[in-house]
């Protein structure tokens, strides 16, 4: 079963999208492509959307012809998808392709394919392929998506004409995550800080709950500590040893919730340099992680460094 995809659900990519749609429009489609991008940068779904818009009666797509009702049930004849088996396609599926491609489209004026993980192509292949794209049918169009296009042949690569699919800005994944997914501004900000701007793996993060709920302790652990002190200072130690794996997510999520604190306009500046001083902690056990420094150790120095800033502001009679 496909999904419907239009080009509005593609996130930040506007300028391929403009590009795309102007090739529709003026019906300038090349014979090839190769869509590239990280895994989850979104690559299948504009060339979803691309193919139906190349099928459709209206070359949009409308969503409401013949075409595009028979592209979204997955039964278009014009269109197929080449996929890998056990993390390869060999030259049979390729022969199959070639078999097919010269065959004159049943529906549409253009037939269509799309080759995903098409670095998983074996050399041959790759030079089975590159013989349609050097004298493609007129109405073949050609997808290839890949992770990496350095891990094609050069040869097939000059036949393509190259999208690169680029990471989002974050504050426009944050955006969609709270606006698409019903995240929390501070979810969102989490998820959108550890995605790298692909917003395949931010949607999978904010869908994720033991990320979730990992951040929540993660703020809880922190949040307790400045206010019951010793007393919230074991189950923080049993958090921060138990949690060992995800350390730098812990550390992510600190530091950002810290990052609020100083940016809030209504702390006194008192608070802001006890936030400041707990932020140095944070980079201080960050540093000593990196350089390989004993895990508890480094757990317990960051904590009892966190307290001595929150007993200073007790006992100078301030609180947070
Ligand atoms: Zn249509």
């Amino acid at each position: 079963m496909i999904m419907m995809f239009t080009f509005d659900d593609i996130i930040g990519q506007d300028s391929i999208i403009k590009e795309l749609k102007e090739a529709l429009a003026h019906q300038t489609i090349s014979h090839a492509y190769i869509f590239e991008g990280p895994a989850g940068a979104g690559k299948s779904t504009l060339a979803n959307a691309f193919c139906q818009a190349i099928v459709c009666e209206e070359h949009k797509p409308c969503g409401v012809c013949g075409a595009c009702r028979r592209f979204e049930a997955g039964t278009h004849p014009d269109y197929k998808v080449i996929a890998p088996e056990k993390n390869t396609i060999g030259v049979d599926k390729i022969r199959e392709l070639i078999g097919d491609i010269y065959i004159n489209p049943y529906m549409a004026d253009r037939k269509v394919y799309v080759v995903d993980q098409a670095q998983s192509m074996t050399v041959q292949a790759q030079n089975a392929l590159l013989k349609t794209l050097e004298d493609p049918p007129p109405y073949a169009v050609i997808i290839l998506l890949t992770t990496g296009a350095d891990n094609l042949l050069p040869t097939v690569v000059s036949r393509c004409l190259i999208y690169k699919l680029k990471p989002v800005p974050l504050t426009h994944v944050e955006d969609i995550l709270i606006r698409r997914f019903n995240a929390s501004p501070g979810d969102a900000k989490q998820a959108a800080a550890a995605s790298d701007g692909i917003i395949g793996k931010a949607i999978s993060i904010i869908n994720d709950s033991a990320w979730q709920a990992l951040h929540r302790s993660a703020l809880n652990n922190l949040q307790n500590i400045v206010r019951d002190r010793w007393d919230a200072f074991f189950a923080a130690e049993e958090f921060l040893v138990e949690h060992k794996d995800d350390i730098d997510a812990i550390l992510d999520s600190w530091a950002d919730f810290i990052r609020g604190k100083l940016l809030d306009a209504k702390v006194s500046d008192f608070t802001l340099f006890r936030w400041s001083s707990i932020m140095e902690c944070v980079d201080a056990a960050r540093k000593a992680l990196a350089s390989n420094a004993n895990y508890q150790l480094t757990a317990d120095v960051l904590l009892l460094n966190i307290l001595e800033v929150v007993d200073n502001a007790h006992s100078s009679g301030s609180t947070f």
